[in-house]
């Protein structure tokens, strides 16, 4: 069963002073209900124009996307640097699409914290954002991406700007969450060892931009 099918996209970046960019060429993509899939490639291959146009972001020059029903209304989106607010603690800022969404109900709210302690910031509830690590702070904004029951999670090297040690206990934590709520993940990342470690299905992109290279399925059982 799919969540996203994309199908034949292209997409073309007009550049005023040089020649035109090339940034996805021809994809085909089946993303399967509750699958974790990473993308990797080098640098300018496509993997942000890709997942940004995933999330409505941007748009294809031609293509495209089908959707499980609902699943583009609600995305859950993790950058590599996201932004909490700072005069909010950390619970008031993972609880921040609840309220825009008007959906605190006792059920969320209970979720919510559920995920907080998978998160390993129940201690932390209370502080503010300027109080807390690199790392601290990815783990609020992956709570706030999940509070909300957005069945896809698109992540765009949401670790990146994190320590080796740090990115190695939050991808253990990450696959926890995603093993205990199930939601599709979309990861683009351009660590292979990152990539196999989380994912069900790697899509590697071609340094000739735009590209799918080739798709490998990761077979090895999870921790
Ligand atoms: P990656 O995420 O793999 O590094 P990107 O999707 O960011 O790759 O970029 C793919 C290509 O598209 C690159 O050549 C990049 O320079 C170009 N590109 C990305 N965004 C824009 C934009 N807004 N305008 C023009 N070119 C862009
Ligand atoms: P992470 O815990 O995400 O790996 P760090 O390695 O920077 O991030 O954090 C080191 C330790 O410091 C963590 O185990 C955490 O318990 C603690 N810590 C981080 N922020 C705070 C804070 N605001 N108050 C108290 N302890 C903190």
């Amino acid at each position: 069963d799919y969540s996203v099918v994309l199908k034949d996209l292209n997409k073309v970046y007009n550049n005023l002073l040089k020649d035109d960019t090339v940034a996805l060429k021809d994809v085909n993509l089946e993303i399967g209900q509750s699958e974790f899939i990473s993308i990797i490639g080098p640098s300018g291959c496509g993997k942000s124009t890709l997942l940004k146009i995933i999330g409505n972001l941007d748009k294809a020059t031609s293509g495209e996307i089908l959707y499980k029903d609902g699943v583009n209304q609600q995305l859950g989106f993790v950058f590599q640097d996201s932004v909490l607010l700072p005069w909010k603690n950390v619970r008031e800022n993972a609880e921040f699409p609840l309220v825009i969404q008007k959906k605190q109900t006792k059920e969320n709210e209970e979720k919510l914290d559920e995920l907080l302690e998978l998160a390993g910031l129940t201690e932390f509830k209370t502080a503010l954002p300027r109080e807390l690590s690199g790392g601290m702070k990815q783990r609020v904004s992956i709570v706030r991406a999940l509070s909300y029951d957005a069945p896809l999670l698109l992540m765009d090297e949401p670790f990146g700007a994190l320590d080796a040690l740090t990115r190695d206990h939050l991808n253990e934590e990450l696959l926890k969450i995603w093993q205990k709520t199930k939601k599709t993940i979309i990861f683009v990342t351009h660590s292979i060892e990152e990539a196999v470690f989380l994912s069900d299905r790697v899509v590697v992109m071609s340094p000739r931009p735009g590209r799918i290279k080739e798709i490998v399925s990761i077979d090895l059982p999870r921790p």
